[in-house]
């Protein structure tokens, strides 16, 4: 039987609960532990796919199609593990479920309730995560803060967990904010006491306490924290920012958390950890490094939130080429009023990720035509890859009118448009084509190059496609198709001749890319934008 280790959050949110609790898979798996990880956000949408970025930030897709939290893109890149549809469940997941089990009659006339309805869901749910893999430790994250009345359910479920599969199988761990006062340069406790009160009141006594802030924290505070909230001095952990991400295990390993947690569980642990390799790495991190300078042209911009896999696939790659990838966020609606193309001027290299829906569309096409026209590598991810091909296909025929059917209806060159088996689909929530597929490379390509491999499996989410009517003109004008699906029917990954690296890929390479093993695509476009930025300097 696994063990669990439930992660929740006090004071305020978006201080890192989710790096926090990924950072403890990664040094409990650096002692021999097996980890798996789980998120439950209490929202009542389904799942983040019908959400705005601006409200929820990026949508990860996991192997098996599911359209997730952005926290598991950060528990895939901490402890190295692929994630399944189990790993996240939400309020409307449980809700949809009990009531159509209402609705078949399970419930032989009983009055559905929140306690023990909901929560058995709940828990069953949380045994789904840990059944998926059989792992030694489930590290579950509770989404929102203590207080929230959508986190009840969930907070009482785990809290049932204790007694479900015994005291010893289960520790909390609470990760609050310690805030600032500047006029008297202290950091205060206070909310972090409420806070745990809070959680108490609702029945889980914190095992560890995090503590999240900007200023590094003495033993007085951890003491007074120990003291007023009745948590071990040695559990309560102090977390202030790190200069890289990736230091976080680090930073944990050396306050202790994992003898703790080992202790605490009764694990069947190394007694020391194997984090050389990520030693190394967050080494190779912190080195001072040349910077390179690329653009992200998105609609999101104002919220890197949107992008961070992209962002953090960058960041890898960049590492790994011994470069500090800085990153302009130009907004593509900018480049359509015509600001910001002095922008791209000054950067090696363009990416432009996925999207949706007509708005800023034209501003991509912009930043596609300018990577073309001036071989500035360019890297298009999803959207980025459809914006590609819709740009050359202008080109070719001295027009505005190419483009994808999802922004305009009556095109005379539907370059991109629906995939048939999405014509029928109405609803709009988990209907894409969702998940890993496989591509087969074509040889003597970039793509070939980049992954250095006949056939990848890479992770969707779309309904829109490359329109095969389109392929001999496009080809013949220089558009090569570097990627096919095994049946030769959907392009996936196309790229232009005659330009240093123009790549577009209708998957998400982001979503696969690790600290420890950047993404070959972005790998190699880096390398490629490294190239320009070196001819130019
Ligand atoms: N909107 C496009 C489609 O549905 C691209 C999707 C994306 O970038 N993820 O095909």
């Amino acid at each position: 039987m696994p063990k669990y280790i439930f992660c929740t959050g006090g004071v305020v949110s978006s201080v890192g609960k989710g790096v926090a609790a990924a950072s403890i898979g990664r040094v409990l798996k650096s002692r021999g532990v097996s980890v798996t990880m789980q998120k439950l956000d209490p929202y009542i949408n389904v799942d983040p796919g019908t959400m705005s970025p601006y409200q929820h930030g990026e949508v990860f897709v996991t192997e098996d199609g599911a359209e997730t939290d952005l926290d598991l893109g950060h528990y895939e890149r901490f402890i190295d593990e692929n994630l399944s549809k189990a790993c996240n469940t939400t309020t409307g997941q449980i809700y949809a479920e009990v009531i159509a089990k209402e609705r078949r009659g399970d419930y032989l006339g009983g009055t559905i309730q929140v306690i023990p309805h909901i929560t058995n869901e709940i828990k069953r749910r949380i045994g789904l995560a840990a059944r998926a893999t059989n792992p030694d430790v489930v590290i579950v994250e509770v989404g929102g803060t203590v207080g929230d009345i959508e986190s009840l359910p969930f907070l009482e479920a785990i809290r049932q967990m204790r007694k479900d599969v015994g005291r010893d199988h289960v520790a909390y761990i609470h990760v609050t904010w310690l805030p600032h006062i500047g006029a008297t340069n202290e950091l205060k406790t206070k909310p972090t006491q409420h806070s745990v009160h809070e959680l108490r009141g609702i029945g889980i006594s914190p095992d560890m306490i995090v503590l999240r802030s900007n200023y590094p924290m003495n033993d007085a505070i951890r003491e007074k924290i120990a003291l007023f909230t009745d948590v071990d001095t040695r559990a309560v952990i102090p977390l202030s920012n790190a200069d890289v991400l990736y230091e976080v295990p680090l930073l944990l390993e050396e306050t202790g958390v994992a003898d703790f947690l080992i202790e605490r569980l009764g694990l069947n642990a190394s007694a020391l950890p194997d984090l050389n390799d990520w030693r190394m790495m967050v080494d190779e991190m912190k080195k001072d490094k040349e910077s390179l300078p690329i653009a992200i042209v998105g609609k999101y911009v104002e919220l890197e939130d949107a992008y961070i896999s992209v962002r953090e696939s960058l960041y890898h790659a960049g590492v790994a080429h011994d470069l500090d990838v800085q990153i302009d966020w130009i907004s593509s609606e900018d480049l359509e009023k015509g600001r910001g193309l002095d922008r791209l001027e000054k950067v090696a290299g363009i990416v432009v990720p996925g999207g949706f829906g007509y708005r800023g569309i034209e501003g991509k096409i912009i930043a596609a035509r300018f990577a073309r026209e001036n071989n500035v590598p360019y890297l298009g991810l999803c959207l980025g890859m459809q914006v590609m091909c819709i740009e050359k296909m202008r080109s070719i025929v001295a027009s505005d009118d190419p483009n994808s059917t999802e922004f305009n209806h009556t095109t005379h060159h539907p370059v991109i448009d629906l995939m048939p088996e999405q014509r029928d689909i109405s609803d709009m929530g988990g209907t894409m084509r969702l998940g890993s597929y496989p591509c087969a490379l074509v040889p003597g390509t970039h793509a070939a190059r980049a992954y250095g491999t006949a056939m990848v499996h890479e992770r969707h989410r779309h309904r829109f496609e490359f329109n095969n009517a389109y392929r001999d003109q496009l080809t013949k004008s220089g558009l090569v198709i570097s990627g096919l699906s095994p049946d030769g029917r959907l392009v996936e990954i196309a790229e232009l001749a005659d330009h240093p690296f123009m790549v577009g890929s209708q998957f998400h390479p982001e979503f696969k890319s690790r600290p420890n093993r950047p993404h070959p695509l972005f790998k190699a476009f880096v390398e490629a934008a490294a190239q320009l930025d070196s001819v130019e300097k």
